[in-house]
């Protein structure tokens, strides 16, 4: 069981997230577990304001730290002797990968701290965060959605919340480090448009090596810097590597 402790000054916006498909089931299953916390509930002001400008100046308002670390307290208070970790999601963070999904699924608890406006207080960071996670090199309006893509992307590999434990293995960015390879399904012929011949052969062998040359030819196509760290053979790094070397190395 992976307890995620949301701390966001929206909380409604994971109501259809937890309430639809693979995270419900996975609730209802009791895999994982969504504690959210309205970090507005711990603000000492008495407007029950959570932001402040910077000093320095600057466009925008920060999260203060006040109500952030007194919700964080409570909820590490509850924690000890558990496998804990601190996110905070952030533009500036670290690149969200899978690898880091599957690593994080080791925990027992996972924290989360979603920013707002121009970001929270650095004091919050220094004090309460193990790490910065990024979900893209884009800016958006709160962490509540990279959250969500993150908690998203951890809970598949809990035991039994996917139908199929494989499929965490077949995917793109997984054990390979290849993107996947176009798949089809019934019908065999869509107004005209086929499915490839050698899928319908149940040549096992055959197909295991198409579906790999497709991988391959789409990796190189579409993320060529994934081919560097990829799990290939001799012959296919000559093949797919060399065609990435500056012209004046090949
Ligand atoms: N001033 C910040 C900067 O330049 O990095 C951006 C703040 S952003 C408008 C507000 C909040 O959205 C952040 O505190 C963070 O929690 C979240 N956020 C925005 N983009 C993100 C991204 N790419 N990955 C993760 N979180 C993000």
């Amino acid at each position: 069981m992976l307890n995620f402790h949301i701390l966001t000054i929206f909380p409604e916006m994971f109501d259809s997230f937890c309430k639809a498909s693979i995270c419900k089931r996975a609730i209802e299953n009791s895999k994982v577990a969504f504690f959210l916390h309205n970090y507005r509930d711990y603000t000492l002001d008495k407007h029950k304001r959570v932001d402040d400008a910077p000093f320095g100046g600057g466009a925008g308002m920060l999260i203060a730290p006040q109500s952030v670390c007194d919700c964080f307290a409570s909820i590490k208070s509850h924690q000890i002797g558990k496998k804990v970790i601190n996110l905070y999601m952030s533009a500036s963070g670290m690149p969200f990968c899978q690898q880091m999904a599957e690593q994080l699924a080791a925990y027992e608890e996972i924290n989360v701290l979603c920013g707002h406006y121009e970001g929270v207080d650095q004091r919050i960071i220094d004090t309460h965060i193990d790490l910065e996670v990024s979900i893209g090199d884009y800016v958006l309006t709160g962490g509540e959605l990279p959250a969500m893509v993150l908690a998203d992307a951890v809970m598949r590999y809990i035991p039994g919340v996917l139908g199929n434990e494989q499929s965490t293995q077949d995917e793109s960015f997984s054990y390979d480090g290849l993107l996947e390879y176009p798949q089809y399904t019934r019908p065999a012929d869509f107004r005209g448009l086929q499915v490839p011949e050698i899928l319908l052969s149940g040549h096992h062998a055959n197909i295991r090596a198409w579906q790999r040359r497709r991988a391959l030819e789409k990796t190189a196509l579409v993320r060529p810097d994934l081919l560097q760290k990829a799990k290939l053979t001799p012959q296919e790094r000559r093949e797919f590597l060399q065609n990435l070397l500056p012209n004046n190395l090949n």
